[in-house]
């Protein structure tokens, strides 16, 4: 029986596009095509779990800051059920910050 763990197949290699397999001598996650077929299939990418998790978290608790400094989740309290085509653009504008912020982030998140 296999371990499994938290990002099997969420992760993909920047050079082949494979996904990234759990390796426990690792403590981590390298490239499966490499782990397959070796150097004439790709190179040694390598990601810690507990680095990930790190990177992971940090990230989670940037965008949770973030939500509180725009007053975002007091907005989203708000919104008002009777003027469905206001809440709705509200909603959009809100969608729309996320986005933003997550999409800053996350090209800081690139190694
Ligand atoms: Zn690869």
């Amino acid at each position: 029986m296999t371990d499994t763990h938290l990002f099997t197949n969420h992760m993909y290699c920047s050079d082949c596009g494979k996904g990234m397999w759990y390796r426990q001598n690792r403590h981590g996650y390298i490239c499966g095509f490499y782990a397959k077929h070796g150097t004439i299939a790709c190179t040694n990418h390598a990601i810690k779990e507990q680095d990930l998790k790190n990177v992971i978290l940090r990230r989670i608790k940037n965008m949770a800051e973030f939500i509180h400094e725009q007053g975002l989740e007091s907005k989203l309290r708000n919104l008002d059920q009777r003027h469905a085509e206001h809440s709705q653009e509200e909603l959009q504008e809100i969608n729309e910050k996320l986005a933003g912020h997550l999409e800053k982030s996350v090209s800081t998140f690139i190694y």
